[in-house]
């Protein structure tokens, strides 16, 4: 339960003063539901209006706020002209200038003879200072009200920055003060202040470098966020230590046969991870890690090896891939390492209905089958496994800490696998996965060719079409890539279907084309067809950005690819240079791309490194801006901002773990504001599984 000294902070926006349906709707969608949310809105720019010049000294150019004496009116010739209210002080006169403006609002605000305080951007016309559209206008008294520095927010269209303000000044009214959380050795060391003054400060700045993400204000509501960010993953992964799980004891059997069985030797990484895993599965604790590894890095085997210890126990073991096509692919390649092992391998997906999928779960139920490699659906409350010990969760940057749990949940002591091929830089791996241990392949199987990457105007189009036809004329196989944007996936399906027609056109049935509306089925028969050579170009969108393999592409086309992150470049490039063949990646950019977009795309022409593209990206854009961080499960800071906050980063954590170590039911009086906290930010479900929670 929420506790109560929070209840004003969640209280509707609609509950402010200005905010009614309408407004309350669009300030909604700008800042989130609750007062708090407002609250974290906090401004990204100022204006001073304490300039208070005499006419006279007004510079041009710069914003004054000046009290002058209403002069003249002088209506315009025809109503396309602007209203000119003449204004004068002792020093000379002020023109104010409007446009569409109603004449009985100008006299009932700008009366003949009143003194009134005007506030604006001064402009010099004929040497006659002028102020067009005055942000203020107000009687005399005003002044001071008016001559202060006004916080700049962020806004959407229909809400006012007056109304803004507004509505934060009533939300402030209503903020407590709160216990403080912080650790008080900390917080006297950065000089930070209390949560309210820290917010209060935050939205009141007077000058720029009070708006730097360095201020101490902002840094300590950016460290908040954090120390809740690493306080619940750190208490979940206490709470996941404390269950029981089984220690299994595989004798190395199966393992062995398949070993014996490839045509390669694992690469230290992948012996060096799989030792740390076989830790795990052999104690009395439930496994959590993540396998880190970039595309090609040989992750699968990996996981294979580690599900054939469950296996071998006589238990089970489930491989879970985030589409149907990925968990196709699985079962296309592990079946012949199954049958070296001489396992039972059954597939499960969305598309297995009726008797088809009654006589699996039976299967599934009844032990009849080891290994069961499927999509989401495996963990449906109707699928009961008979014995089920290992899962692995392939490709999973689509999952939350959340579903994590819930997964868990789904047998007792079930050890759980992450593999994610999204080469996040590290500070990220702490708030996404800080409550697993990793384990990385950061070596790539020998042999591997180097990708040549190139950049190229989208105004070539015609010259990289040609160049990829004599391409496919040699036997390559390629992908081309059209974006797919989220706002508007009818628009980019609109793109990518005239994209194919207009290469079809050109090279006939050879092209094939795959998006994520087609259904399943449509989508594997095509995918089909590129494996096996029946066609030789895939047009796509960004369905095959995640583990596809098809080893005889060798050249990789990507539209628009100043629209993509750099890492999300990075995956899609990973889909070629996996054979024997020189492989290419042409980046089609749009010339009208600013520079920063540019150099990003020449950061991937320098390095293959994943783990050293995500860092350049998270540097080039800031987390917040990652594109697909959305989609990929990593957490989003409102007040933090990792590409300028790591290093509180690393003092969060450490303090979390501190805490988890020293009051791990959070039963003492920090403990008690850090439940708070945790509320604070919405973690709250990890409180759930405190003991005295
Ligand atoms: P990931 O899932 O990490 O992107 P995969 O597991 O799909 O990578 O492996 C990519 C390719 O590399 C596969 O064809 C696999 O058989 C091969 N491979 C894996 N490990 C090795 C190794 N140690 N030596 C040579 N090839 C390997
Ligand atoms: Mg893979």
């Amino acid at each position: 339960m929420r506790p109560s000294i929070l209840f004003p902070l969640f209280a509707p926006l609609t509950s402010l003063p200005g905010l009614g349906p309408r407004l309350g709707k669009l300030a909604e969608r700008l800042t989130g539901p609750h007062i708090i949310d407002l609250l974290w809105h906090l401004p990204n720019g100022l204006i001073d209006r304490r300039f208070a010049p005499k006419v006279a000294e007004a510079p041009a150019g710069r914003i004054a706020t000046l009290t002058v004496t209403v002069d003249d009116h002088q209506a315009p010739a025809s109503p396309r002209q602007p209203w000119r209210i003449r204004c004068r002080d002792e020093t000379g006169f002020l023109e104010l200038v409007f446009f569409h403006v109603h004449p009985a609002w100008l006299e009932k605000h700008l009366p003949l003879g009143r003194s009134v305080v005007v506030s604006g951007r001064i402009e010099l016309f004929n040497d006659i200072p002028k102020i067009s559209h005055p942000d203020y206008i107000g009687p005399a008294e005003d002044h001071d009200f008016v001559a202060t520095v006004e916080p700049v927010y962020p806004l959407t269209t229909g809400i006012t920055p007056k109304v803004l303000r507004k509505a934060i000044a009533a939300a402030f009214t209503r903020t407590p003060e709160l216990p403080e959380w912080l650790d008080p050795a900390l917080k006297a060391r950065e000089a930070w202040p209390d949560w309210r003054v820290a917010l209060a400060s935050a939205h009141a700045p007077a000058d720029e470098s009070d708006l730097s993400p360095e201020n101490p204000a902002r840094t300590r509501l950016a460290y908040d966020e954090l120390l809740a960010n690493q306080l619940a993953l750190a208490l979940v992964r206490a709470s996941q230590r404390r269950l029981p799980g089984i220690a299994l004891t595989p004798t190395g059997m199966l393992r062995a046969k398949v070993l014996a069985a490839l045509p390669y030797h694992l690469t230290a990484a992948q012996n060096r991870s799989l030792a740390e895993i076989d830790g795990d599965l052999t104690a009395p604790r439930r496994m959590l890690r993540l396998l880190q590894g970039d595309v090609g890095s040989g992750k699968t085997i990996v996981a294979f090896l580690a599900m054939l210890s469950a296996i071998e126990t006589g238990s089970q073991a489930a491989l879970m891939a985030p589409t149907e096509i990925l968990a196709r692919q699985h079962v296309a390649t592990l079946t012949p390492l199954a049958e070296a092992a001489g396992i039972r391998i059954g597939s499960l997906t969305g598309r297995d209905k009726g008797k088809n999928r009654e006589r699996l779960c039976a299967d599934i139920a009844a032990g009849a089958i080891d290994l069961v490699i499927g999509t989401h659906t495996l963990f449906q409350d109707d699928i009961l496994f008979h014995d089920l010990a290992v899962v692995v969760i392939d490709e999973q940057h689509r999952f939350g800490v959340h579903q994590r749990l819930a997964l868990t949940a789904k047998g007792k002591g079930i050890d759980v696998l992450v593999m994610t091929a999204t080469p996040i830089p590290r500070t990220l791996t702490l708030t996404a996965y800080g409550d697993m241990e990793v384990s990385r392949l950061d070596e790539k199987p020998p042999g591997r060719q180097p990708i040549k990457t190139a950049t190229i105007a989208l105004d070539r189009l015609d010259e990289v079409v040609d160049g990829l036809i004599r391409r496919l004329d040699s036997g390559a196989r390629a992908y081309w890539v059209c974006p797919l944007i989220e706002e508007s996936e009818t628009l980019d399906l609109a793109a990518v279907t005239e994209r194919f027609a207009a290469l079809q056109q050109r090279l006939g049935p050879r092209v094939g084309l795959v998006h994520g509306r087609m259904k399943a089925a449509d989508k594997d028969r095509v995918m089909e067809q590129f494996a096996n050579g029946a066609i030789d170009l895939l047009v796509a969108t960004t369905v095959i950005e995640v583990g596809v393999n098809v080893p005889e592409a060798t050249v990789m086309v990507i539209e628009h690819a100043e629209r993509f992150g750099l890492a999300q470049l990075h995956q899609m490039r990973g889909r070629v240079g996996r054979g024997q063949g020189a492989s290419t990646c042409l980046l089609l950019y749009d010339p009208k791309a600013g520079a920063t977009a540019r150099s990003r795309l020449a950061a991937l022409k320098d390095t293959e490194d994943g783990f050293a593209i995500a860092e350049a990206d998270l540097r080039l854009r800031g987390a917040g801006e990652l594109l697909g961080t959305r989609q990929s499960g990593l957490p989003e800071f409102r007040l933090a901002d990792l590409s300028l906050h790591g290093a509180l980063l690393a003092i969060a954590r450490d303090d979390a773990q501190l805490i988890v170590h020293r009051d791990p039911d959070l039963e003492s009086g920090r403990g008690a504001a850090l439940r708070i906290l945790l509320y604070l930010f919405e973690r709250d479900t990890v409180i759930r599984n405190l003991r005295s929670g």
